[in-house]
């Protein structure tokens, strides 16, 4: 079975609504059709989401949402649901980044409630997993993933083929991170493709991904796409980064 290559980055929260709307603009311009076999993904914060997914509407480039409640709407301060992501033009709900899950005590069962939403409202759930430093030091990688993966989807079969997961070693993540030999991360690649491929609409690799390391992890079996921070936070460097998928 081959999927597309997803390559898409989150800016976290970084540029204002001007600096999202002139990477969107750029983005487009310079990728016209797009890059064959790929599909690319940005996702701004949520107050530049209406207006960079209307810059890109039409185009090859999908928009999304860093995270959202589960909740179709209420009593949730400060919360966003699926539908109003979605008003805004989000078509995938990034869900469960360690950032998320460290510092605003996301749960894999608030995961999998997440997981839940965006998958009946029809939109691509993209489930970020990663393990430790300590639990990559001790060699438990792949179990650890394979079990925050199997509990983000625990019970879940509508629309699973359109789900994304990002495998994101939390030691290889942002500028703490340390840039992962392709064989490092081989081995949860491997698993999660045995286990997830035939199931989901792709397998992403993130953490440290860089234009000079983007085409050799890319070739780590069983990675069907990429999920960047930094080094596409600037246009030039995502499209060598999409380039690296052709
Ligand atoms: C991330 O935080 O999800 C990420 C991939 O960041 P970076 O590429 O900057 O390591």
């Amino acid at each position: 079975m081959t999927h597309p290559l997803w390559i898409g980055t989150s800016f976290k929260m970084n540029k204002t609504r001007a600096e999202s709307v002139a990477y969107a603009t750029r983005l487009r311009s310079a990728l016209g059709d797009g890059v064959p076999g790929v599909r690319a993904f940005v996702i701004p914060p949520a107050t530049a989401l209406a207006e960079v997914s209307a810059v890109l509407d039409g185009s090859p480039v999908r928009t999304g949402v860093q995270n959202a409640h589960w909740a179709d709407g209420g009593a949730w301060t400060g919360e966003l649901s699926v539908p109003q992501a979605a008003d805004a033009g989000a078509r995938i709900v990034e869900i469960g980044h360690s950032e998320r899950r460290a510092h605003f005590a996301e749960t894999d069962g608030t995961v999998r409630l997440k997981v839940g939403a965006v998958l009946r409202h029809g939109l691509t759930p993209l489930v970020c997993c990663g393990e430790s430093a300590e639990v990559f030091e001790r060699g438990g990688s792949v179990g650890h993933v394979l079990r925050q993966a199997e509990a983000a989807f625990a019970d879940l079969a509508d629309g699973l083929e359109r789900a994304l997961i990002a495998y994101e070693p939390v030691w290889a993540i942002g500028e703490h991170g340390r840039e992962p030999r392709p064989e490092e991360v081989a081995p949860v690649h491997e698993a999660l493709a045995a286990e997830w491929g035939g199931r989901v609409g792709g397998i992403l690799y993130g953490g440290s991904v860089s234009p000079d390391n983007a085409a050799g992890l890319l070739g780590v079996p069983g990675v069907g796409g990429l999920f960047v921070g930094r080094a596409a936070w600037e246009v030039e460097g995502y499209l060598r980064i999409l380039e690296a998928g052709r």
